[in-house]
């Protein structure tokens, strides 16, 4: 390598930043544990970077490559979702950019599960009441009950990566599956499913037989007792099959009142507005989310309210926070690996210096 390529790094990723400092990079990272003001990124970025690490806290767009303008030669972002990054943009700049999609699949959909656990037993209000010293008495049903996730029906919404990964640990919990999904259908995954759900029952090993099947989005919202949400977040005019808002007063209405929302997707995909006041109201029974349409979660929330705290799970945008998948370099296992690899792929010309080969690069119809 005979340039010194020189990185600015928005926050910290850990080890991998030593991986391309041995390379001989001149890497610079933000110290503070905040993202920086965009004025910040666009100063480092007018300097003549050749390539930016970003996270999903930080608004990448024209203002940005415009500044990057004979410089700048690629954005590693350190997450799957890349709603803060303007693919139009980066398009008509020219700029690649990557993403760590597959590496975080598994630990972002056992979070989700976890959440649904916890959620529906109560975990968070019963540990409350052995920590608050109010546990008087073992009662078959005092102070309260949860619901058991066994054997009950859930709605993936987005099959995707981590959708299906989901489905997975449904299905290890004798779950029924409903799947929605309006632009991608895994029938192959969903007919496998089927086969291990049905040779189960088959060798004793569960009692009774479960399904899996591709159903509308009314259906799913009206049949399941939990709906758990995998989708990118699509603003209006993005794509055929926006998910802003996707959970609003008039899908939150068409769940069932016992039912359970859990959200590691994206904030903006859910009102929180129109959340709060389905859990006031009892539409729904309770709701678990890792994302918020602010973040972090403002302190006027109205998901903070007192009277839903019991049936309110709040976690902070940590679906994907396990050390491995974090801080791994390998790009085979960690977030930091794969997006450091991303850089490394472009700003060395890996593949002949095709971008399309690239396999970390997203917008990859900017450069056919
Ligand atoms: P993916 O692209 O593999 O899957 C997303 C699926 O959503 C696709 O199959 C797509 O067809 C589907 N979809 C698009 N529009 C839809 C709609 N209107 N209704 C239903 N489905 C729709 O992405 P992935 O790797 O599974 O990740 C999904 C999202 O999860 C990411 O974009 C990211 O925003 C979020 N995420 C959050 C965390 C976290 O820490 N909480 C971690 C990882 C990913």
């Amino acid at each position: 390598m005979s340039k010194t390529f020189r990185v600015f790094a928005t926050c910290d990723i850990g080890p991998s930043i030593d991986l391309l400092r041995k390379r001989g990079y001149d890497v610079e990272v933000y110290p503070q544990p905040e993202a920086p003001p965009k004025s910040l990124i666009i100063q480092k970025v007018k300097s003549g970077i050749d390539g930016l690490i970003t996270t999903l806290r930080d608004p990448i767009d024209a203002e940005v490559f415009e500044a990057g303008k004979g410089s700048l030669k690629v954005v590693a972002q350190i997450a799957v979702g890349f709603d803060n990054i303007n693919r139009a943009d980066a398009n008509r700049y020219q700029i690649p950019f990557t993403n760590t999609a597959e590496v975080l699949t598994e630990a972002t959909a056992e979070f989700a599960f976890f959440m649904l656990g916890a959620l529906a037993r109560r975990m968070w209000t019963a540990e409350h009441l052995t920590r608050e010293n109010q546990w008087g008495y073992w009662h078959p049903y005092l102070p309260f009950l949860g619901n058991e996730v066994t054997g009950k029906t859930i709605a993936i919404i987005g099959t995707g990566r981590i959708g299906l990964a989901m489905i997975k640990k449904c299905a290890g919990f004798d779950m029924n599956i409903l799947c929605y999904d309006p632009a991608y259908q895994n029938k192959e995954f969903v007919t496998a499913i089927q086969d291990t759900m049905d040779l189960r029952v088959a060798r004793g090993i569960s009692k009774e037989k479960n399904w899996i099947k591709y159903v509308p989005l009314n259906d799913a919202l009206a049949q399941a007792d939990f709906v758990s949400v995998h989708v990118p977040l699509i603003r209006e005019g993005e794509s055929s099959t926006p998910t802003y808002h996707l959970f609003n007063e008039q899908s939150l209405r068409k769940m069932k009142s016992s039912a359970f929302l859990v959200n590691t997707s994206r904030g903006p995909v859910v009102d929180e507005n129109a959340l709060a006041k389905a859990l006031r109201e009892k539409w729904i029974a309770g709701a678990a989310l890792d994302v918020y349409e602010k973040e972090p979660l403002p302190a006027n929330s109205p998901l903070r309210d007192p009277a839903i705290e019991d049936r309110c799970r709040l976690l902070p945008h940590f679906a994907s926070a396990a050390e491995i998948t974090r801080l791994s370099n390998d790009p085979n296992k960690g977030m930091a690996g794969r997006c450091v690899q991303g850089l490394i792929d472009v700003l060395e010309g890996n593949y002949e210096g095709d971008v399309t080969k690239m396999p970390y690069v997203v917008n990859k119809e900017a450069f056919v």
